[in-house]
């Protein structure tokens, strides 16, 4: 008796962490995550229903995504319509509604789901392939063309198939992303042919299948999507980006030192590759990927978290090379920053990873969905002349459903668990419970972030357990710069150090003990019932600064607040937005304001402003009070001038400045 107890014991530790000696914690899944504050509860809501809604217009009814399926089973010659890897937005809207269905349960929603699921199911052709384009066009040709994204589709597949199961017990769309995978593999891995995927996505899915079915053959094939890049030659894709560099191939992934090519791309590797190292253990995987990440956050990185500032690649250009205007800053590549760096944060336990995924999550990606939750940014610049506007949908629509699917699950970034403990890594109103050892530890999060930097956390253990608590210390709480002094607070030490004081961190109201480890304070003790930590970080307005290898960003000033980088727009700043000069030593007032419906906290201050006379004969240096706003909320009052970047030192002069407020873009 007391072996089997053991025996069942030790299993359920092995579940309970499932820690392989590359992870050092594991992240809570949204859906064991209560969120309750006034900032994502409000959007995950908005998601699940105007989102949800419009994504499945777009779907099913203004675009021929959905009918491309129903052609398929009617298998009368029909043409395919669209672009071929319009399935995946099928796929990735379906996810976004197992998400929503989680927190926001909707009958009507569910049966729309369920209706996708069989006629998705129906497109599956015996041998277990999928995928409209090629079914439809010619069958002869499928598994021809690396660029073809049929694995990019079947990787979304795969995710909306596991998520969907995880959240209803449905295993309809499970059984068919097994029969595709399976198809996969046969033909390539266990058929031994040259394959290359062209646009990764399937190796972090091929993982989540492993997962949910214990199968290491699914595994197996997403190490082997990996090895296949870095051998060179075997495009049979004549596109002007058949490059190596543009699909991350110049070297096998675990000799990758520097980013390169198509930023979604590249994002949907890396994350792929964390996964594959934290259950096999491959350090080599590991040594690349912080050595490629240093090159993106070090380099190529904007001040909102965004990456890949080309629209000709979608991508990667050369270091520091961060316009603004013409920013690309895909909303997908910054769903894949945050991807990728949640994984990064769980292999090592460094809260720097944690950092930069706040950053892309509350700028670069949330920027992507309007406030009233149907109206999406593909390209999020950092300044415009009024010619980008939120669009209701895109020819290539990968972007609304990405970042949909990210609300609806912006839960799993929060707590993580480790066998000695409980990791908070952002700051939202919210409870959870997690196991430790064998003891329920309920834990509540209260705090109204990102506005305010007061956090209140109850650790309630349902019994007494020792074990350890690893708060985040936020970067931007600090006098630091962010990794390799790409942006500091105008001040900070240029050398990178610190001359911050961490802030006091009380337990049950007395001064804490803790140790910093990685960037987490760690409080360990014998934990009780009803222990209350309470920590306040400062959230003092800040002046933002560019190393001076980032030409575009001399002489300028960015605001950031908490984890918000702000712009100043021309609808709360009707004299214009540019001609403003912003001293260095400008102070700014946080003030409760309101965008449209949501509440904010603008920062203020009177700055100096450049005015051509009226007759045109001089120009007048007055001042004026300007408003700036978090970056998340621009472009939801029509069109609108907007600049992140203020200068510090007038060097020209826009003068009867109209503009044209076209609806600019080409997708
Ligand atoms: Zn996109």
């Amino acid at each position: 008796m007391k072996k089997i107890f053991l025996l069942t014991t030790l299993i359920a530790c092995i579940k309970t962490f499932s820690q392989t000696p590359l992870q050092k914690f594991e992240f809570v899944n949204f859906s064991q995550v209560n969120i309750t504050d006034n900032f994502w509860k409000p959007k995950i809501d908005k998601v699940a229903t105007v989102t949800m809604k419009a994504c499945i217009y777009q779907t099913e009814i203004k675009t021929p995504r959905i009918r491309n399926f129903e052609k398929v089973a009617r298998n009368k010659g029909e043409k395919f319509e669209g672009l071929y890897y319009d399935d995946s937005d099928v796929y990735k809207a379906l996810e976004a509604m197992a998400y929503a269905l989680k927190t926001h349960p909707d009958p009507a929603l569910e049966a729309k789901a369920d209706e996708w699921i069989d006629k998705v199911a129906a497109a599956q052709l015996p041998d277990g392939y999928l995928d409209t384009y090629f079914t439809l066009r010619d069958i002869n040709q499928r598994w021809t063309v690396i660029d073809a994204h049929e694995d990019y589709n079947a990787g979304h597949l795969i995710e909306a198939a596991v998520a969907y199961y995880n959240v209803t017990g449905k295993r309809k769309l499970l059984d068919v992303a097994i029969r595709l995978a399976n198809h996969i593999d046969s033909t390539f891995r266990l058929g031994n042919k040259n394959w290359f995927s062209g646009h990764e996505e399937i190796e972090l899915a091929l993982v989540k299948l492993f997962r949910v079915t214990n199968d290491d053959r699914y595994l197996k094939l997403a190490d082997w999507y990996l090895q296949q890049r870095g051998k060179g030659g075997i495009y049979n894709y004549e596109g002007k980006w058949a490059t190596p560099a543009y699909w991350q191939d110049i070297k096998p992934v675990k000799d990758q030192t520097e980013i390169t090519g198509h930023a979604v791309r590249a994002m949907y590797l890396y994350t792929g590759a964390a996964d594959v190292a934290a259950l096999t253990g491959d350090n080599g995987y590991m040594n690349a990927m912080q050595k490629v990440w240093e090159d993106v956050v070090y380099r190529n990185m904007y001040i909102t978290g965004g990456i890949g500032s080309a629209g000709d690649n979608e991508g990667f250009t050369k270091d520091y090379d961060l316009p603004n205007e013409d920013a690309y800053c895909e909303t997908c590549a910054s769903v894949g920053m945050v991807l990728w760096n949640q994984r990064m944060c769980q292999l090592t336990g460094d809260s720097k990873y944690i950092d930069v995924l706040e950053r892309s999550l509350y700028n670069g990606a949330l920027d992507g969905l309007s406030l009233s939750g149907d109206h999406f940014f593909y390209d999020n610049v950092l300044a415009s002349n009024g010619q980008h506007q939120r669009r209701e949908w895109f020819g290539t629509a990968c972007c609304p459903a990405n970042v949909a699917r990210l609300v609806t699950s912006v839960g799993n970034y929060i707590y993580g668990k480790s066998s000695d403990g409980i990791w908070v890594n952002l700051f939202v109103a919210s409870n959870t419970t997690i196991k430790i050892g064998n003891t329920d530890v309920a834990v509540k999060m209260e705090t109204n972030y990102p506005w305010d930097g007061k956090v209140k956390l109850t650790i309630d253990p349902k019994k007494k357990a020792s074990f350890k608590l690893y708060l985040r210390l936020p970067e931007w709480s600090k006098e630091t710069a962010s990794p390799g002094n790409l942006y500091y607070p105008l001040g900070a030490p240029a050398n990178g150090e610190s001359n911050f004081a961490h802030p006091p961190i009380t337990v049950n109201g007395h001064n804490a003990q803790y140790k910093i480890e990685n960037g987490y304070a760690v409080i360990e003790r014998n934990w009780q019932k009803d222990d209350k930590i309470g920590v306040i970080f400062d959230m003092t307005p800040k002046a933002i600064v560019a190393r001076k290898d980032i030409k575009m960003d001399a002489d300028r000033i960015a605001l950031q607040r908490g984890p918000l980088i702000y712009c100043v727009e021309t609808a709360d700043n009707k004299e214009g937005v540019w001609n403003l000069i912003l001293p260095s030593n400008t102070s700014f007032t946080a003030t409760d304001y309101k965008v449209l419906d949501e509440p904010v906290i603008a920062l203020q201050a009177e700055l100096p402003s450049a005015k051509a006379n009226e007759n045109g004969d001089g120009i007048q240096i007055g001042k004026r009070k300007v408003t700036a706003i978090p970056y998340y909320c621009w472009a939801n009052r029509g069109a609108n001038d907007m600049q992140v970047w203020m200068p510090t030192k007038i060097k020209e002069v826009k003068i009867n400045y109209s503009s044209k407020y076209e609806d600019g873009g080409n997708y």
